[in-house]
């Protein structure tokens, strides 16, 4: 319980600098509630948090990861469409495939939930002897794209399948979206923003959820 607020309070100051108007419109603010199922350790779920909002940041994408487990009330407010869903389970159920992650991707209306199979996280992980988190950031990074109306690219964080040359570069820090990618992240994003209710935009501003 302490170390998931802890994450939270760390995850409010990689924010704090976008806690006003003007920032707002510089980096558009992306909140992704993360339910835990697979009870990972917190340590793992911190870092990954840190390392994906790195690699969204060079792309204009300013994310905020809450803690939902268990949930806070901001939580359970109602979603917008900055408002995204990540849940970590251990497993895939459906036990099919060896994909690591999968978002929900609703014919014409933006995706909002994507789950992330934890277990297949951390054997990939352990095998390329790169940290659980890292492997984690990444998926989640990808999920969030996917959501955000980008498909499997080519090269970088939208690669449909990593490799070691990939986690060599992500551990420096050196793996990142296409620069096109990129652009399509925040074009995505506007449109998420421009189909909110302008009292969302208010209240954002504004500094409150
Ligand atoms: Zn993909």
């Amino acid at each position: 319980m302490g170390p998931i607020r802890a994450w939270v309070a760390l995850s409010a100051v990689a924010v704090a600098s976008v806690a006003d108007g003007a920032a707002e419109l510089r980096s558009p603010r992306l909140t992704v509630r993360v339910f835990d199922y697979a009870r990972m350790p917190v340590r793992v779920l911190r870092y990954a948090g840190l390392q994906a909002a790195k690699v969204l940041r060079k792309a204009g994408i300013e994310p905020e990861w809450l803690a939902c487990s268990p949930p806070s009330q901001a939580c359970d407010a109602p979603m917008a469409g900055r408002d995204l869903v990540i849940r970590i389970v251990n497993r895939d159920p459906s036990g099919a495939g060896r994909a690591f992650a999968r978002a929900i991707q609703p014919g014409d209306s933006p995706g909002v939930y994507a789950t992330v199979y934890y277990g297949r996280v951390a054997d990939a992980a352990s095998r390329a002897g790169v940290s659980a988190s890292l492997w984690l950031a990444l998926a989640m990074d990808h999920e969030v794209a996917h959501l955000l109306g980008l498909a499997d690219g080519q090269a970088g964080v939208m690669r449909a399948v990593f490799g070691r040359r990939d986690m060599d570069r992500a551990s420096c820090g050196l793996l990142r979206f296409a620069p096109g990618e990129e652009e399509q992240l925040r074009a995505g994003m506007a449109t998420r923003l421009a189909a909110e209710p302008i009292e969302a935009e208010l209240a954002s501003a504004a500094g409150t959820p």
